[in-house]
């Protein structure tokens, strides 16, 4: 059994990307509502990140009772400005604001985070056009590749149907012609398609819903869940202990699909900038 270790390969991956930023001096803003210590704490690894890769990060924060008209007179304002490359707005948000309409607002040309339904809908035309997609499922993509984990034919199984995560992973593993089947709070006998998995994504948010029974020898497994146990410790969806005796690859909570998100955010941002500046 290998770990997939997307610590490693995002340290990586944001080194790679030095030289070119230096080139073209890409600015990350970062819009951050309220004091939620969960998304405190991904700004913070995004601004550790940016300041790796040399990106310049910018954060605006703004308290929860903020409201529609502030928050879109906000993203209008930095999709005006030519000095910034990168926008994201770190969900969730406050429940009297309409996510929708906020993601829409955002320049999709500076949609770093791929939330944007213009940058959704081009990844359904083939992987050549997923220019900006998703953070989380390209870093599950870029993980899968630099281990060398063949896609193409495989029984690919999502649990969740996101539309930041499930959804556009789906996607992503269609466009490289895997089958796939994208299970989720009304699948029927969730084992039954969990055992059939070559690769089995999971993105739900609860603990130790993947057991080892649940899943074949051999398998290998991306456990997306960010959930904490009973002690205040960070887990996945999948029971790590037991299943990884069964996986010929797993990720590892933390150090696995987080790290590897914020390293395709900081490869979108240097990506948006490039085309911006083409
Ligand atoms: P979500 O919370 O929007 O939706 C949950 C999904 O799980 C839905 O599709 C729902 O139908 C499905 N689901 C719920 N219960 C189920 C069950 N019993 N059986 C099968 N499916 C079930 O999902 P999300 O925003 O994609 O987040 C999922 C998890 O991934 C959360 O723990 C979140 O914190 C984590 N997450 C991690 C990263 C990362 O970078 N590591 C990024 C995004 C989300």
């Amino acid at each position: 059994m290998t770990i997939l270790d997307g610590k490693a390969l995002s340290t990586q991956l944001i080194d790679s990307v030095k030289e070119k930023s230096a080139q073209l001096s890409p600015t990350l803003a970062v819009i951050l509502v309220g004091e939620n210590p969960a998304s405190m704490a991904y700004v913070r690894n995004k601004r550790r990140a940016c300041e790796r890769a040399g990106i310049e990060y910018q954060e605006f924060n703004f308290s929860t009772d903020i409201t529609q008209k502030e928050l879109l007179d906000k993203v209008e304002e930095l999709n005006q400005d030519d000095s910034i490359n990168g926008m994201i707005v770190q969900l969730p948000l406050p429940d009297h604001i309409y996510v929708p309409e906020v993601i829409r607002a955002i320049n999709p040309k500076k949609d770093v985070d791929g939330f944007h339904a213009y940058n959704l809908g081009k990844m359904f035309l083939s992987s050549e056009f997923e220019d900006l997609p998703p953070a989380t499922p390209s870093g599950i993509v870029k993980l899968l590749d630099h281990y060398d984990i063949p896609i193409q034919g495989k029984e690919v199984v999502v649990v969740g149907h996101s539309n930041i995560v499930g959804k556009p992973i789906s996607t992503m593993m269609l466009n490289r012609d895997a089958t796939v089947t994208t299970c989720h709070i009304f699948t029927q006998d969730l084992a039954t398609h969990t055992q059939r998995a070559d690769i089995l994504i999971v993105a739900v948010g609860k603990e130790k819903l993947i057991t080892a029974d649940m899943v074949k020898d051999g398998v290998v497994v991306v456990d997306v869940g960010m959930n904490r146990n009973s002690e205040g410790k960070l887990c996945g969806d999948v029971d790590f202990e037991e299943v990884s005796k069964k996986a010929s690859y797993i990720t590892p909570v933390p150090g696995g699909v987080g790290p590897m998100t914020v390293a395709a955010l900081i490869l979108n941002t240097v990506h948006a900038t490039e085309r911006q500046k083409q």
